[in-house]
């Protein structure tokens, strides 16, 4: 296989003509239940009606304005975005790393404009993942994506996960805002338990730090809370959004206080696509069904359901799967045989699912999964399974 695409990824031979729902059909004309989603962004599924008619309606009308003009559908979804959660201003993004930087540099300004500029570092996590521009792969501190790309962003000091002792040992002077997805998505599905959250937020009113969840993953229903915040009850000062709530769009947000936001005055920061107008359209639309009476009702039944079904594969293949952990549809599978083989395996039952760090496969399917799809994502799971242990059974016996 030869492209001219830099070669960044070793992509599957495999591409999509088009899908419906959870199920996407290739050019071959195999058809895959998805439950990647591809990397939690297909939050509706594909070629969603109600998607598909705002993106057509608002193509029909303008694509683009740039931000120096007012974008009414932008301030509705702004609006939307204040109403439903802990926020009072938004900024738009193309991008989850985008929404991240945005989330970095107000909490900088915001120390700086209280007469702080010396605050500028933030805390962040081992195992973290914020994106992939100069100051992200600083934030997400993981040596493999720093590798070769010269002196590392300044102003990020990582703190093992979970270590308490570490964390209160790393605000210094210089500490401005402590960073964090409320469930590491990337790094393996590892829940941060809700006391610790709580403690983060105490910590960071006790030494005038802001508190930022990077949400990009976790957030718009995916956990069955319209954001994972809400399972613990902990508000951030500001927050990074991106992947579902463009269903497919691209689109970010930066979501924050007025307070955490003060610094942010005209001219201090920009974008020329974000907020565009079809984004809006799409954004505004993914909201009108995430926000629908019941919708996240539907994320955590199907969540619960989909849990149950694995507790009940692990117990059938216990030398293939260690755990599973996560919340509603973001779940992930601990193997106990390499990850990736493990996301072949399904593959070739013609399920998607995707690897992740501390040899999690991640499951990440659109919110609009039926009860029938879960059946028939256990029904290819328990296939790959007896695959992988085949396989363990050949080289048992070759050792033997
Ligand atoms: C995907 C992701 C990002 C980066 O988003 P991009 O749209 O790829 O820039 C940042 N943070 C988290 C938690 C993510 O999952």
């Amino acid at each position: 296989m030869t492209s001219p695409l830099l070669p960044t990824y070793a992509r599957a031979d495999i591409a999509f003509e088009k899908g419906e729902g959870a199920w996407l059909e290739a050019s071959d004309g195999a058809r895959y239940l998805d439950f990647g989603g591809g990397i939690a962004v297909a939050s509706l599924g594909y070629a969603h009606p109600h998607l598909v008619g705002a993106l057509t309606a608002q193509g029909q009308k303008i694509w683009h304005t740039s931000n120096l003009f007012r974008i009414p559908e932008g301030e509705r979804l702004a609006q939307r975005l204040v109403d439903a959660t802990f926020a009072d201003t938004v900024f738009f993004t193309n991008s989850g790393a985008e929404a991240m930087e945005c989330a970095i540099k107000m909490a900088r300004k915001y120390q700086s404009t209280c007469g702080h500029p010396e605050k500028y570092r933030i805390i962040t996590f081992e195992g973290a993942f914020h994106g992939r521009t100069l100051a992200t792969i600083a934030a997400g501190g993981q040596q493999k994506y720093l590798d070769g790309f010269g002196p590392k962003v300044d102003g990020f000091d990582q703190v093992p996960f979970g270590d308490h002792d570490a964390l209160k040992a790393a605000i210094g002077p210089e500490t401005g805002a402590i960073l964090i997805e409320p469930i590491q998505g990337e790094g393996g599905i590892r829940p941060v338990p809700s006391q610790c959250l709580r403690g983060l937020r105490a910590l960071c009113d006790a030494h005038g730090l802001l508190l930022i969840f990077d949400e990009v993953q976790t957030g718009v229903g995916r956990t069955g809370k319209f954001f994972a915040g809400e399972l613990s009850g902990v508000t951030p000062d500001i927050m990074a959004v991106a992947k579902g709530i463009g269903g497919g769009f691209p689109l970010g947000a930066c979501l924050a206080t007025s307070e955490a936001a003060k610094g942010m005055t005209a001219g201090s920061h920009g974008t020329t696509y974000g907020g565009n107008p079809l984004a809006m359209a799409v954004g505004n639309a993914v909201l009108d069904i995430v926000l629908a009476e019941g919708f996240l009702d539907h994320v955590r039944e199907i969540g619960l359901l989909l849990r149950q079904r694995l507790a009940e594969l692990q117990d059938r293949h216990p030398r293939i799967i260690e755990l599973v952990r996560g919340e509603g549809l973001m779940l992930g599978i601990k193997t106990r045989v390499n990850n990736a083989d493990f996301a072949l395996a399904a593959r070739a039952e013609l399920l998607l699912v995707i690897p992740a760090g501390d040899n999690v496969v991640r499951l990440l399917p659109p919110l609009i999964i039926s009860e029938a799809d879960v059946s028939e994502a256990i029904k290819r799971l328990d296939a790959a399974c007896c695959r992988l242990e085949a396989t363990l059974d050949k080289t048992d016996g070759a050792t033997a």
